[in-house]
């Protein structure tokens, strides 16, 4: 069987595991590869980000409550969130860096901002 660059699919010649057939298609994949998951990352943080700024906009008091839709008409996504704190009762808040959610009855939400005992 023939072994084909990783890279462009030309024949590799050489040792049965080399997978490029050149030192420029090996830095062309790499760099490719490093930059979608620059990329991946980069999506990720900017929901969080903007996952952040919405809750901080809606809780300027630090304490508040308001409805799902008033988050989703902002474009906030709820899968998506850096930490989660349990309580004893196992009530569950979800935090975007310092500043968290806990559902309510109804679909409404409680807005904290994050307490020195969460971590
Ligand atoms: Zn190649």
């Amino acid at each position: 069987m023939k072994n084909t660059c990783v890279e462009c699919g030309e024949e590799v010649k050489g040792r049965a595991d080399k997978r490029f057939c050149s030192d420029q298609c090996r830095s062309n994949f790499h760099n490719r590869q490093n930059s979608d998951e620059t990329n991946f990352m980069r999506n990720i943080n900017y929901i969080l980000r903007k996952n952040r700024r919405i809750l901080a906009e809606l809780n300027p008091e630090g304490k508040t409550k308001v409805h799902r839709d008033r988050l989703l008409e902002r474009g906030f996504k709820f899968s998506y969130f850096t930490n989660e704190y349990i309580t004893r009762n196992g009530g569950v808040y979800r935090f975007c860096y310092d500043q968290g959610y806990i559902a309510l009855d109804n679909n409404y939400y409680a807005l904290v901002v994050r307490q020195e005992y969460v971590e």
